[in-house]
């Protein structure tokens, strides 16, 4: 059975309901789809109508508000609509499993109608306050309505744990009960369960032909999926990869790696996974061991580098000396034995991005002075790659004790490495010039860090190279300024495409 798209139309006056349904049948053109007409507050005429504009199978919901959707219909309306919905041709009817277990006529005369007509029933629960202390029960009370063809059940995601658990849900029942179950986590830190609906062999899962047009919390678009989820792509042993941070929503990651799996025409899809502070071991875990995830990559990003070295430690990763050295890791892999492996790819991909803009060899650091703005986690990785090299790095931070903690802890490589104060950067001579601040970035756009040096032996120069890690803006007020004072420039963009770019080979 293939994974069907269901887009959600909502059946309102005032609406071209024909356009509406045209946009979503293109939309869903060259994939399984469906459309649901959300008849919350549909005429009967206004049903009908658009019953007979939809070529692809249809579910027909009516859902009241009582349940978290628009409808104020009593049960008696709803039920009359529903019949005329079945004697009509509705694939599907979605009822909602209070509305089942309350009424007998309900239970009676849907039974009866859909037996006659063909139309299946989907019987469904939602709860969009959380996830629901009686999760299990309530599936256990769908899943004894046997008269439902399909069961679903959705509620509001509290972590990414809820997602995958939805994954999994789908997978625990009876031996007996093999009917086909929509198990949904709504909502940002649910959307991975809607991303892999179709590894994991869900009947049909919801997707919107344009933003704001959900009928729920986090529903992508068939585009999202398609384009940069690789839903068509997307098989029952299909590698999982993906980015790991809190928030994750903005990265460029899953655009970067899905694209190169579609390159290369190799199995993966790369996902984000927004993981709470404190809670990555556990929900690593969680993934690792679900059956039929086939984890084996991640990226790890803002808060959870330390706590990946750390998971990593813990699991006998193989690590190099460097990202040891270095105290965070950004990449976790795993091979197909499942041995882990963990590295740091942000040096690398700094350290690639600078020399380029020299001779493209890590040699030529040998001897050169660095400059390097700020004392973080992106500063440690780059001085421990710089050092390692060779250079001869100055750290200028704005709290110093931090600058000079830095420079002790790489004290006594190949490169030297000190501390300066912050307000002697004007003064600075010095090859390069990394900043590792967030000033500048999106939406401080106006501020810089550094302003250019043009007067006197440290006047900046064609050899002079200033390189913003910050990539976005990908062209920084700081990167503009060194580029009207005649430096050499390297923006943001390099050092993730290349950083990503060695985690893409490694995967
Ligand atoms: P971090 O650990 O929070 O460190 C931030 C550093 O910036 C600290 O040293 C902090 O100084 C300094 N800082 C913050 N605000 C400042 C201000 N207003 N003026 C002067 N200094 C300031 O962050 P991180 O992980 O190192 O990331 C830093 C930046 O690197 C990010 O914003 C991101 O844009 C960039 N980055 C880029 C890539 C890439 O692939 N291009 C990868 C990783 C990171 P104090 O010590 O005084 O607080």
């Amino acid at each position: 059975m293939t994974t069907a798209l269901c887009v959600p139309v909502f059946v309102k006056a005032k609406l071209d309901i024909e356009e509406a349904i045209a946009e979503a049948e293109e939309a869903l053109e060259g994939t399984a789809g469906m459309i649901e007409l959300r008849c919350d507050a549909a005429t009967a005429k206004g049903m009908s109508a658009a019953l007979d504009a939809a070529h692809l199978p249809v579910i027909v919901t009516i859902r009241p508000t009582w349940e978290g959707g628009f409808s104020d219909k009593s049960d008696a309306e709803r039920l009359a609509l529903f019949q005329e919905a079945i004697e009509a041709g509705a694939d599907y009817v979605d009822i909602e499993l209070a509305a089942w277990e309350k009424s007998r006529d309900v239970r009676e005369t849907l039974t009866d109608a859909a037996e006659k007509n063909g139309t299946r029933l989907i019987l469904s629960n939602h709860c969009f306050g959380g996830r629901p202390a009686d999760l299990a029960e309530r599936v256990a009370r769908l899943r004894a309505v046997k008269e439902a063809a399909l069961l679903k059940i959705a509620w509001k995601a509290e972590s990414l744990l809820d997602a995958i658990d939805a994954l999994r849900l789908p997978q625990q029942g009876p031996p007996n009960d093999r009917r086909p179950m929509v198990a949904l986590a709504m909502g940002e830190e649910g959307l991975l369960s809607r991303i892999l609906a179709r590894k994991f062999a869900a009947p049909f899962t919801f997707a919107v032909a344009q933003r704001g047009k959900e009928s729920a919390p986090g529903q992508p678009t068939v585009d999202e999926l398609r384009t940069r989820y690789r839903w068509d792509a997307q098989r029952p042993d299909t590698p999982l990869y993906g980015v790991a941070g809190w928030p994750v929503g903005h990265s460029l990651s899953p655009d970067i790696h899905n694209a190169g799996f579609t390159a290369i025409n190799a199995p993966g899809v790369y996902v984000p996974l927004p993981i709470r502070p404190d809670r990555f071991a556990e929900t690593v875990e969680a993934l690792r061991t679900c059956p039929g995830m086939h984890l084996r990559g991640l990226s790890v990003t803002i808060p959870h580098k330390e706590a990946a070295l750390l998971y990593a430690l813990e699991h006998a990763a193989a690590i190099d000396d460097l990202s040891r050295h270095i105290g965070v890791v950004n990449t976790l892999a795993w091979d197909n034995t499942g041995r882990l492996s963990a590295f740091n790819s942000d040096y690398a991909g700094a350290l690639d991005a600078l020399v380029a803009a020299w001779d493209g060899r890590r040699e030529t650091l040998t001897g050169k002075r660095v400059a390097v703005l700020g004392a973080g986690g992106a500063a440690r990785a780059i001085i421990a790659g710089l050092v390692h090299h060779g250079a001869t790095v100055v750290i200028y931070n704005r709290t110093p004790e931090k600058a000079r903690d830095l420079a002790a802890a790489f004290a006594g490589g190949t490169g030297k490495v000190v501390a300066a104060p912050w307000d002697k950067l004007p003064q600075s001579c010095c090859d390069a010039f990394i900043n590792c601040t967030p000033v500048g970035m999106h939406p401080h756009t106006a501020a810089t860090p550094l302003e250019p040096i043009t007067e006197g032996p440290c006047a900046w120069s064609a050899d002079t190279v200033v390189f913003d890690t910050v990539y976005n803006p990908q062209m920084t007020r700081l990167l503009k300024l060194a580029k009207a004072a005649g430096a050499t420039i390297v923006p943001g963009t390099e050092m993730f495409v290349r950083q990503a770019a060695i985690q893409f080979a490694e995967f």
